[in-house]
Parts: C-alpha cells; sequence; structure tokens
C-alpha cells in the first residue's frame, strides 16, 4: 500500500452556477438577507490518471429536469443562476479539455445541484457511497424531490460505470487529520482519500488529498465556512431537509476540530462564496 498523499495532484476550484438563500439558513443567527451559493466544482489532475471532478453543479439538464410539476416547485423555492461561460463544460474548453478527457467524477452526494452535469460526461467513471446511491433511488417522486433527488439528472448507464467507495481499501490517515482516522483508497495509490461525511444526506464523499498544501472537499457538512469558525450550524429549518440531524451534527464537530487544529487542511464546502472568493478563480490546470 503506497502513503497516503505522496503523489500530489494540482487543484483549480470552479463554479457553476449559483442559487440564492437568507445567510440565515446556513448560519444560525445569520442575516435574512439573501446570499449567493455557488455551486462549486473541484477540477483536479493527477501526473498519472489525467483529469478527474468532484461533483458537477448545475447544468442545462438541472432546467430540463425542472421543467414539469412537480419537480418545478424545485426550481420556484431555489431559482438557479447559470451564466453561459459558467457551464461546466465551456470552462473545462477555455482550458483547452473535452469532456472526454475527464477520467473519473467523484460524486460528493446525489443533490440535484451536485450531480446536474453528470450527463455531458458519457465516458467518465463515477465513484460515490453505496449508502447515498441506494438513499437517491428510494420510492416515490415527491419523496425524492423532497430530498432534492431528480431521477432525470442519472446517466442510464450509471451501474456500469459508478464504483462504490466503500469498497476500496481503507487507509489510516495521517494524524494531522484527526478526528478523522481512515479514508477509502479511491485511486489504489494514496493520492485521492475519501471520507465519509454522513448527516446533510444519507452518506456524503468527501475527498482528501495534497496539492501545495492538504484540501479537502467536503460536499454539503457544511455550508459556509464562516460556520465551522464561528461554531454556527445551519437554521433549524435546514434541518428539516437534513437526511440525519444528529449525524450532521457529528460530521459538523468533527470538521470544526479538524478546522481549529494545528496544520489543518483548507476545508472546502461546496457552496461557500467566502471560500469561492479567497480559492477560485486560480489556472493552475490548463492543457499545454
Ligand atoms: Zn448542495
Amino acid at each position: 500500500m503506497s502513503d497516503p498523499f505522496s503523489i500530489r495532484v494540482k487543484f483549480d476550484l470552479l463554479k457553476v452556477g449559483h442559487c440564492q438563500h437568507p445567510e440565515c439558513a446556513a448560519l444560525r443567527g445569520g442575516g435574512r438577507r439573501a446570499i449567493d451559493f455557488p455551486a462549486l466544482v473541484g477540477l483536479i489532475e493527477h501526473p498519472q490518471r489525467g483529469l478527474m471532478l468532484y461533483d458537477t453543479g448545475y447544468s442545462r439538464h438541472f432546467h430540463e429536469a425542472t421543467r414539469r410539476f412537480p419537480e418545478c416547485l424545485y426550481r420556484m423555492i431555489t431559482p438557479v443562476t447559470l451564466p453561459p461561460e459558467e457551464e461546466l463544460l465551456t470552462q473545462l474548453e477555455s482550458r483547452g479539455f473535452r469532456a472526454s478527457d475527464i477520467e473519473t467524477i467523484f460524486i460528493s452526494h446525489f443533490h440535484a445541484d451536485h450531480v446536474a452535469g453528470l450527463r455531458d460526461f458519457p465516458q467518465a467513471k463515477f465513484i460515490a457511497t453505496r449508502a447515498e446511491r441506494a438513499r437517491c433511488e428510494q420510492k416515490g417522486r415527491i419523496r425524492r424531490l423532497r430530498r432534492a433527488y431528480l431521477r432525470e439528472l442519472i446517466p442510464e448507464d450509471i451501474e456500469k460505470r459508478l464504483h462504490y467507495a466503500e469498497t476500496m481499501p481503507q487507509m489510516p490517515l495521517p494524524a494531522m487529520w484527526r478526528p478523522f482516522e481512515v479514508a477509502h483508497d479511491l485511486l489504489g495509490d494514496g493520492s485521492l482519500l475519501g471520507v465519509d461525511l454522513p448527516g446533510h444526506a444519507a452518506s456524503q464523499l468527501g475527498v482528501a488529498f495534497h496539492t501545495e498544501e492538504p484540501v479537502f472537499l467536503i460536499g454539503d457538512a457544511c455550508w459556509k465556512i464562516e460556520g465551522l469558525i464561528r461554531d454556527k450550524t445551519p437554521s433549524r429549518l435546514a434541518y428539516l431537509l437534513f437526511d440525519n440531524g444528529a449525524e450532521y451534527d457529528a460530521t459538523f464537530a468533527k470538521l470544526r476540530a479538524l478546522h481549529h487544529s494545528a496544520g489543518a487542511p483548507q476545508i472546502i464546502p461546496s457552496h461557500c462564496i467566502t471560500t469561492w472568493h479567497e480559492r477560485g478563480g486560480t489556472r493552475r490546470i490548463q492543457h499545454d
């Protein structure tokens, strides 16, 4: 087994559309004014395996999947903005890449704002957790919609292309990642390690790696980095949407402890506008 993180990858953070919610939805005690919740996507370049994505953000498929009742309620409650220049394929093209250049897509969880672009990558392999895949196939269109699952966004051949993180070998995380102790070795070389972050959804695949610094992509385990800094969980109303509030709190507490520990990795929540302003817009990964 290789040492964790002995292989370093390149990383850029992309913004693929956004929606708006009051700040207090993401931070208890926050303001009522609407703030942007970007849909952030990780673009990762592995020195041998090539290009990978962490989630896909929004896409035109989201608008198609929410055209009819009852799915249109999703779009009414959460209006989405996706300027043409932010479409994922357009951003990849501007770096000299095509959809077929993406080898693997790590799916944090199957909520629509994370998987809306999967259909644009017909050759990519997917890695997600088995627990979350099972939840997005639950019976009942309304029940799925209430949990932000839109089946129309999922490629028909997903079962052939999907690999489960739980089936991959476990590896101890270095001490600086405490209280997270073990992870799944997602590529078999210790470069990208998958950590389960349950609560927001049935399960969530967090991905840990080293670029110039350690980075931890955490999906929706926390919506704004200020939540970890100030120990502010989301509003009580938001908990109604979570799969398991107690598990959300346990995951949040572990992330908070990690954030405040010495040598903490850069923790990147998928919808944090502060993180986007601090970390987004870099172009380390381009076709040469
Ligand atoms: Zn989300």
